[in-house]
């Protein structure tokens, strides 16, 4: 069964058709990336597929089930491309940040669960990120913020983790390494990882799947069916 399901969804803003029958599905263990120029749609898409946004036309299917029944939002991780804005002037420890994504689990007001610790260190281990946990968030660079960010999406367990534009910040010479840490989340750890970039010359070592969207042609194709863009 595929964790994700679009069947033909169109997607209207008041002046601008953002998506235009677009069809895709996300298996468990895949690895897409959803490309395409600025415009195109993929913003869209992600808050489509986060159910943020209810299409015009078209179904979302999440596990099989239609979104608005969906009360298991946490099998979903998501990072923003804003998460960084998030640390400045915020003086926060990196477990801090990763802990504080279990605040949507366990609600504002009830207690961590007894095993807090070991999740946060467990979640900083997969994004290797374990020796900076007493550090401060702001000391970090921009892609071991990332990391940390990425690290916060996980500790819940989510199934999926879902990425908006995650190396806009990370410093050109680490965009390779930050994806050999991604490929590791994807077949270590069994985390299905959907992320949105305009740049496809980094996917391309370690991406399983690409659906790209294309202004003028808005859905070119999803891999299942098209190019393959196969690892080593
Ligand atoms: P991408 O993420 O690929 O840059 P977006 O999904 O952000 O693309 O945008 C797709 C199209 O929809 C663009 O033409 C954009 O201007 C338009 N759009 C995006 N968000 C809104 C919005 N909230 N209101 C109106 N138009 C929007
Ligand atoms: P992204 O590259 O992630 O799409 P943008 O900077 O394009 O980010 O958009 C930031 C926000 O503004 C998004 O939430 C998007 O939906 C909204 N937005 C984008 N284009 C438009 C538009 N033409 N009209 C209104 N809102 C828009």
């Amino acid at each position: 069964k595929p964790l994700i399901q679009l069947q033909h969804v169109y997607y209207q803003y008041e002046q601008t058709e953002a998506l235009k029958d677009i069809s895709l599905k996300i298996e468990e263990g895949d690895f897409l990336a959803i490309i395409g120029p600025n415009g195109s749609g993929k913003s869209t898409l992600l808050k489509i597929i986060l159910g943020l946004l209810k299409p015009t036309k078209g179904k979302v299917l999440l596990f099989s089930k239609p979104v608005p029944l969906f009360k298991e939002k946490e099998l979903i991780g998501y990072v923003s491309q804003k998460s960084n804005a998030f640390n400045t002037g915020f003086p926060a420890t990196v477990e801090e940040v990763v802990k504080s994504g279990l605040v949507k689990k366990v609600g504002l007001f009830h207690p961590y669960p007894k095993n807090v610790d070991t999740k946060v260190s467990e979640a900083l281990t997969s994004v290797g990120m374990e020796k900076f946990s007493k550090k401060n968030i702001g000391e970090l660079s921009g892609g071991q913020q990332q990391r940390v960010f990425i690290a916060r999406a996980l500790v819940s367990n989510p199934k999926v983790l879902i990425l908006d534009e995650p190396t806009v910040g990370v410093d050109s010479k680490n965009v390779r390494s930050f994806y050999h840490m991604l490929s590791h989340l994807n077949r270590e750890h069994q985390i299905t990882i959907v992320l949105v970039t305009h740049d496809v010359d980094a996917v391309s070592k370690t991406i399983s799947h690409v659906a790209c969207l294309n202004q003028s042609i808005h859905f070119h194709g999803f891999q299942n069916e098209m190019d393959s863009m196969s690892d080593e």
